[in-house]
């Protein structure tokens, strides 16, 4: 029988049954000891050093435990330590994202998802350079500046060369004051030499869903292609970071399996690249199985519901601080909403999950015959940037520290250090003035800048304040772009 190792590279090690098994036994067996609760919260907690904040993040019993617990007090509380680690380490910002399917065809059969191989009625399409510069024209057009591109896996259709092609393809563009300046890369496992490849090509981030962590299911789940090995699948991160990728995000298709299972696996695949890597996952995902095509939702027996979903976010948020959260447009606006207060640090907006879903339509058309799954917020990208706003929050178009090379560690110190205040927020202040100058309808604009003068004086440093806003005024008054700090 395998043994539990953190380090170990064998999936079977470091994502282990037994211990995953032991952990919900012992989450159970504490979900009311309120003398340790309290002693998780405590932890949980971020606190104030000479140069900034610290946080020690749980281990994945300690927050096995959080999210066992039924008691109504420790759950607000769970939920209000969630919201104060988002706001001393992100800030108040939300970086806007959208996806960009480049080809739905795909050779695997999960059961789960609309482009599996069976499906023989699904339009099948692949976007051909011409195509994705006419995506990327379109989403620039939205006011894009970070994307996700998604494909199925497919040697023969997509062929890594055919990704590498549309990164070259979607970077070259530059069409008014757009540009797309970070591309995250959600294709299936691949090989180190692949990874190079894709390191190589400039990506942000390299998103894989592990979709369940729990082994028997997943192979039930993924009966056939290259995506049945759940070893090679659930291993592929360290490739990535193997081939110097050191930005990698996590995600669990929630609804395929157990929720405490797949929580436990979770956090124990962020302490896995922790503890092998030095860094842990840039970024978790949290999608929730949706209707589609030929998949029913309701046919799967471990959907969760709204309530449940917001703890295990925020959950997440206490045991791993400083990774950033991801909510796309899976959930609606309410959901939405509520889980901004509970960590989420990312949101996509205006998407499309269909191959070419954006060029020629109007923002009330929305193809469907290639779609992924149903986009259940469907409000255009103006409108979500200017409820983020009317909710407090700032829309943040910014890619700089990834452009400046602040990737992996390099990212998570700066997290760390208490100068989000000095660097990220008034990049998001800038990025967003480009917005508004450049794309946004008058309402929203007019909410805009009332939002960047306000959150202009909360930049501690005297020098960068006048520089941001400095830079600001170029943005308003002439076709100057792209400043960062
Ligand atoms: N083909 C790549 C792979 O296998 O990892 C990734 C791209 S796929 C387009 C992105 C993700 O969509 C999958 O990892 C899965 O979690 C999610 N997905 C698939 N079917 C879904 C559905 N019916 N509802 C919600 N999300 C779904």
């Amino acid at each position: 029988m395998a043994i539990y190792d953190p380090k170990s590279l064998k999936a079977e090690e470091f994502i282990n049954d037994e211990e995953i098994r032991e952990t919900l036994a012992y989450a159970e067996a504490h979900k009311n000891d309120l003398p340790l609760i309290r002693q998780i919260l405590d932890k949980a907690r971020p606190k104030k050093t000479q140069t900034g904040h610290t946080c020690s993040g749980l281990t994945h019993r300690e927050a096995s435990v959080l999210l066992a617990c039924d008691i109504p007090e420790v759950i607000q509380e769970i939920y209000q330590i969630a919201e104060e680690i988002k706001l001393t380490f992100y800030g108040n910002r939300i970086v806007i994202f959208a996806p960009l399917y480049l080809s739905n065809y795909c050779i695997n059969g999960c059961v789960y998802c609309p482009y599996h191989r069976v499906n023989k009625h699904i339009t099948r399409k692949k976007l051909t350079q011409e195509e994705v510069k006419a995506e990327v024209i379109a989403l620039q057009d939205l006011g894009h500046k970070r994307l996700a591109i998604e494909a199925g896996e497919d040697p023969i259709n997509n062929p890594i060369e055919y990704i590498l092609d549309c990164i070259k393809t979607i970077y070259s563009v530059k069409h008014k004051n757009g540009a797309i300046r970070r591309v995250n890369v959600n294709i299936a496992a691949t090989t180190v030499e692949n990874y190079h490849k894709l390191k190589d090509a400039g990506i942000g981030t390299y998103i894989l869903f592990q979709e369940t962590y729990h082994k028997e299911s997943y192979l039930q789940l993924h009966p056939s292609g290259p995506k049945h090995d759940y070893d090679y699948h659930t291993e592929a991160m360290d490739r990535a970071m193997e081939a110097g990728i050191d930005d990698v995000g996590l995600g669990v298709l929630f609804g395929l399996e157990l929720y405490k299972y797949e929580f436990a696996g979770l956090i124990m695949h962020a302490e896995h690249l922790e503890a092998v890597h030095g860094v842990g996952p840039h970024t978790i995902s949290v999608p929730r199985l949706k209707r589609a095509d030929d998949i029913d939702p309701t046919q799967f027996d471990n959907g969760i519901d709204d309530e449940t979903f917001a703890k295990i976010t925020a959950c997440i948020r206490l045991a791993v601080p400083y990774t950033g959260m991801i909510i796309s447009t899976r959930e609606t606006e309410a959901v939405r909403s509520k889980l901004l207060r509970l960590g989420i640090s990312q949101v996509s907006g205006g998407s499309r999950t269909s191959v070419g879903g954006y060029a020629g339509y109007s923002p009330e058309e929305r193809p469907h015959d290639t779609e992924q799954f149903d986009v259940s917020d469907q409000r255009s990208l103006d409108e979500v940037v200017r409820w983020l706003m009317e909710n407090g929050h700032i829309p943040s178009f910014c890619t700089a520290c990834y452009r400046e090379g602040r990737t992996g560690d390099r990212f998570m110190s700066l997290c760390k250090s208490g100068q989000i205040l000095n660097c990220c927020h008034p990049n998001a202040l800038m990025t967003l003035s480009e917005y508004l100058e450049d794309y946004a309808s008058p309402e929203t604009k007019a909410i805009g800048y009332q939002t960047v003068e306000k959150e202009l004086k909360r930049i501690p440093k005297d020098k960068v304040r006048e520089i941001a806003a400095k830079h600001i005024e170029d943005i308003r008054n002439s076709n100057r772009r792209d400043f960062r700090f």
